[in-house]
């Protein structure tokens, strides 16, 4: 990507970075409180690009449950937007052709989901956010004896593209709760007042010394490299709040200050899913499941395991049946369900009755959610803050009112961006951008130095001035220094984030351009401009995964071209 010089000042941070300690110099007196090393994973577009190269949809959909298995490795850059969920999912169609004869995929005003699958799937099948337990006894998934769309074969490619819709559920999730994403979204389903879940994390689980060989390894992993396969997380997860009863969200905090990948949506509301108060039972597994999906060697290699199971002193916590498991970590509850592999309890838990809604009584149902965040400071902003349903996928486009009478801005990068797919980036490629690295959001949530490194390597293949200090200040100076008439950035989904935007627009004109959407414009509201003006028709229910996947599959497929019988050659 070319780009004009502009003048540099010695404030910049540096642009080169030989030596990857360089970064914890650097911003040492910004983050003072900087912790960890650097991780084994690098930031950066290239080797963003080298991974989705490596992309194998069909063998994903068979393996991704397995710790061996062929995952894509890309949630740190998709996290960042080194990758956009677009540019992954034009890679998965792409790589994938369709099967011949793929039918278009039925509107969804096809003949209705019987209600059972619709309110069900995510605990018992295809919908599930997770995968591991959506498998049947067989080893098949269970998703493949059903098929949503009625008629039309299944795309090879679904089961990746259905885990980056589980990324673009939970960020649209995040819009509209903002904040209430870390507390409670329901009841606990565990039988467990919330005050018998401790606050303090043990340090032999801060350490990964518990004398348990898995769950030290899947600790040494998040600590060390910041990545954890998605079925080491759910065990991890399930052990630190189910066998140590310890609060969900100090889980999920102290996943977040590890985690590359992490983020307030895809991080609290899978704890929250694992711990029952977003999902209608709680999570949790046996040591025949944790053999099954990571094999023999951790269990070969642990103490424990010698020393007999659940019921033994100094056992292996993990092996026994799921009813005795049932019965050891939620007495207060009635078994009514055997569960399948590895998610067990009875579905209505103590009250007996499954919840009807993911949203809890009480709370602003979506659109109320939305309009209260409108605030003065934000109102020409509020309405972008909107999840991407209604935007066009592409090019970027002004989104705000005035936007394009900006003809000399300058750009804000931020960490939901860093790639070439960053919507401001793309509307002016020439103009002065600049990054900013903010201490206050590390205080607010522990950044450590993998993250740090892993950003900064992102950035140097990005056309960037870095700085660290007050976004704003440090954007308003910029402002000044490049004599721009304004700010261009892409949306947020961060609340931080958009509320520097806000603070931003107090004091200079600042235009905000939509991201590329994973799932494509609904273009008919568009032309009658409808969908994007009122919010409605365009937009997806979010009670649940599956009424949201209703709404994005066919829309999603619809991208997919139908391949000719002869393979399109036919003249
Ligand atoms: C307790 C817990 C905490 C988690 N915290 C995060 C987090 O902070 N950030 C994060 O991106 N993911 C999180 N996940 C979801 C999931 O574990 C990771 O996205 C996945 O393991 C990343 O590896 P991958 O890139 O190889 O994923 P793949 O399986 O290759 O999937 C491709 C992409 O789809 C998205 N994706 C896949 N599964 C999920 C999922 N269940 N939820 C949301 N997006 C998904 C990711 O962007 C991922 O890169 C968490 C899961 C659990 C159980």
């Amino acid at each position: 990507m070319s780009r004009e010089p502009w003048p540099a000042d010695p404030a910049d941070l540096p642009r080169e970075l030989s030596d990857r300690r360089g970064v914890s110099q650097w911003l040492a007196p910004w983050f003072p409180g900087l912790f960890g090393e650097a991780s084994p994973r690098r930031g950066g577009r290239r080797e963003a690009e080298r991974l989705l190269g490596e992309i194998d949809p069909q063998a994903y959909g068979a393996s991704r449950n397995h710790l061996a298995g062929d995952v894509t490795g890309l949630s740190p850059y998709i996290r960042h937007g080194v990758l956009s969920l677009a540019e992954v999912r034009d890679a998965v169609l792409a790589e994938v052709a369709p099967p011949s004869g793929l039918s278009e995929p039925e509107p969804a005003e096809g003949p209705p989901i019987p209600a059972d699958t619709r309110a069900h799937s995510w605990e018992r099948g295809g919908s599930h956010p997770f995968g591991a337990e959506s498998l049947r006894r067989d080893g098949a998934p269970a998703s493949a004896a059903r098929r949503p769309w009625h008629g039309a074969p299944r795309h090879p490619g679904e089961s990746l593209i259905r885990q980056l819709a589980w990324r673009d559920y939970w960020q649209r999730l995040w819009s509209a709760w903002g904040e209430g994403v870390h507390h409670d979204r329901e009841p606990l389903k565990t039988g467990h007042p919330p005050g018998a879940y401790a606050n303090d994390l043990p340090a032999d689980l801060a350490t990964g010394t518990t004398g348990l060989a898995c769950i030290d390894a899947f600790v040494a992993e998040l600590v060390g490299s910041g990545w954890l396969h998605n079925h080491a997380r759910l065990w991890l997860a399930s052990y630190v709040v189910h066998w140590r009863r310890l609060r969900w969200q100090l889980g999920a905090r102290w996943f977040h200050a590890h985690l590359l990948d992490a983020d307030g949506a895809s991080n609290s509301l899978s704890w929250q899913w694992v711990a029952s108060s977003f999902s209608s039972k709680p999570y949790f597994f046996n040591r025949a499941n944790l053999e099954r999906f990571a094999g023999p060697s951790f269990c070969a290699a642990c103490p424990a395991a010698g020393r007999g199971g659940a019921g033994a002193v100094g056992g292996c916590p993990f092996e026994a049946s799921y009813e005795e498991l049932q019965e050891r970590l939620f007495p207060g509850l009635l078994a009514t369900e055997v569960p399948g592999q590895g998610r067990g309890m009875a579905s209505g838990a103590a009250s007996g009755k499954r919840p009807s809604a993911a949203v809890a009584p009480g709370e602003p149902s979506v659109p109320q959610a939305l309009k209260a965040r409108s605030g003065p400071a934000v109102l020409q902003l509020a309405t972008l803050a909107q999840p991407a349903v209604s935007q066009p996928a592409a090019p970027a486009q002004p989104a705000a009112p005035g936007a394009d009478q900006l003809r000399a801005p300058v750009l804000w990068i931020h960490a939901e961006a860093l790639g070439p797919a960053n919507a401001a980036l793309r509307a002016h490629p020439h103009r002065p951008a600049l990054f900013v690295f903010d201490p206050v959001a590390a205080d607010h949530e522990p950044w450590g130095l993998k993250r740090l490194v892993f950003i900064y390597e992102c950035l140097l293949e990005l056309p960037v001035t870095i700085r660290a200090g007050d976004p704003v200040e440090q954007l308003l100076a910029f402002v000044a220094r490049c004599g721009a008439d304004g700010v261009v950035t892409t949306r947020a989904v961060d609340l931080r984030l958009q509320a520097i935007t806000a603070r931003l627009a107090e004091r200079v004109p600042v235009a905000v351009l939509e991201p590329d959407p994973l799932v494509p414009a609904d273009l008919e509201s568009l032309a009658a401009g409808t969908a994007a003006a009122s919010g409605v028709g365009g937009l997806p229910d979010l009670r649940r995964f599956s009424r949201y996947w209703r709404w994005a599959e066919p829309r999603i497929w619809g991208l997919v071209r139908p391949q000719e019988p002869d393979g399109g050659r036919g003249g």
